[in-house]
């Protein structure tokens, strides 16, 4: 099955389609921004799996999604258990804000904490497929360390671009996993650059992300496991924070196919979150400009993770938002690191600074009417917060929590008690 279903490839900015077998990677005549989008035959995929089969598939991973992913019977699967992260309502941050639902999907649950994941496992198949000897990336970290993570359960060879400025914890993933680690002494876009350089120069896999169109159809394993969770009943709005604009994409993507096959019956509208200091796509929405020939902006933000100068998905990312009637929101620094401990103590899901963005965009969208108390909302929080202890440890103590720290001795703790109460 699969591959057979798919028809062919894409490109987002011509429009032309190339073979379901094409082995480039972007539209050969729009070049690196022509990503190309993966389509589908969803008439035969609807006559040979339906709801029922789905529901009686007892598969918890990305992979029960098979007949809409782009890989052959035969592929072969990693190990780890991508994808089945849990969705939790939380009531208590909905009646804060004021709405009728608010659920917080965690992405912090997956194998290397992030949702990255889904498209680096993607991305070890489609390379295992192709017979490659090297997978490479370059990543702000987290779709490192998922690439990194993935790779070493199938034994595949990676080698890895990260800024020398990622955090800590992502780092040590990388090096604990046995990838080839590249710190790189400038920023993600300067990783990214040298990464295709290496490309050209030694045909390495390509896990890039914007340039890899098979990274889409991983992340969009996301929105298909929120609706399936839901009853297929989708909800009003989802909130994405968004670096490349990969992920956003990919949740449109995912959406997209469900109205394909008629599992569900309307298009949720999608906010997409930026930080205020790496804010391209707000920029390019705000003032309608072409994201095709927006020329890149210098970033600068404490959630390194979507942190771009230059969104490499961004023709997919403004059409996630356009196309379902969201809107582009930028967050300051501030607002998201607020938001770690919100999140935390009205759900239980602790998120690194680029998936407390999304909450933090889902206030900002309530402060200017653009959720209400009809809406159900989902945000998804796409990495874990032990990703990057020290941007939590800032957002605690803004919040103006510290512990009690005392002699091991009861009236001391007497004593404490009562001067804290
Ligand atoms: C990568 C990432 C994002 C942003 O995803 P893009 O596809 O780059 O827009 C958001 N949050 C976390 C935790 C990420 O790792
Ligand atoms: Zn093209």
């Amino acid at each position: 099955m699969s591959l057979t279903d798919v028809t062919g490839m894409r490109c987002v900015i011509c429009g032309t389609v190339q073979p379901a077998r094409y082995d480039g990677y972007t539209c050969p005549s729009c070049g690196p921004a022509g990503t190309l989008d993966v389509q589908y035959d969803y008439r035969a995929i609807s006559q040979r799996w339906s709801k029922d089969d789905l529901a009686a598939d007892r598969d918890v991973t990305m992979w029960r999604y098979r007949p809409l992913l782009p890989i052959a019977d035969d592929a072969e699967l990693p190990p780890l258990t991508v994808g089945g992260t849990p969705m939790y309502d939380a009531p208590r941050l909905a009646a804060t804000l004021g709405l009728a639902k608010v659920w917080v999907k965690d992405e912090g649950r997956q194998p290397t904490a992030s949702l990255k994941d889904r498209a680096s496992a993607m991305a070890v198949v489609k390379a295992r497929e192709a017979g490659a000897e090297i997978v490479t990336t370059a990543s702000t970290g987290n779709a490192a360390a998922a690439l990194a993570g993935i790779s070493a359960s199938m034994g595949q060879r990676n080698v890895i671009f990260v800024p020398k400025t990622a955090p800590e914890a992502k780092i040590a993933q990388l090096l604990a996993y046995g990838s080839t680690v590249v710190l790189v002494e400038g920023n993600y876009n300067a990783a990214f650059e040298l990464c295709t350089e290496a490309v050209d120069r030694y045909g390495w896999f390509n896990r890039n992300t914007g340039i890899n169109p098979f990274m889409t159809e991983g992340k969009k394993t996301a929105s298909l496991e929120m609706c399936e969770q839901l009853g297929w009943e989708p909800p009003d709005a989802v909130f994405v924070s968004v670096g490349d604009g990969s992920i956003i994409g990919g949740v449109h993507k995912g959406l997209k196919d469900l109205v394909a096959l008629g599992w569900i019956d309307r298009m949720p509208r999608i906010y997409g979150i930026q930080a205020a200091g790496s804010d391209y796509m707000v920029q390019a929405f705000e003032n309608d400009e072409d994201v095709v020939t927006k020329p890149p902006i210098s970033a600068d933000t404490v959630a390194d993770s979507i942190s771009a100068d230059l969104p490499r998905d961004r023709v997919k990312a403004m059409a996630a938002v356009r196309d379902t009637g969201g809107a582009y929101l930028r967050v300051s620094d501030e607002q998201m690191l607020a938001a770690i401990p919100t999140v935390a103590r009205g759900s239980g899901v602790f998120a690194e600074p680029a998936g407390a963005a999304a909450y933090a965009g889902l206030e900002e969208a309530v402060r200017r009417g653009l959720v209400g108390a009809a809406d159900s909302v989902v945000v998804l929080s796409t990495g874990s917060g032990l990703k990057d202890v020290a941007s939590a440890m800032r957002a605690v103590a803004a919040a103006g929590t510290s512990p009690i720290t005392i002699p091991p001795d009861i009236d001391a703790l007497a004593r404490a008690l009562d001067a804290a109460t």
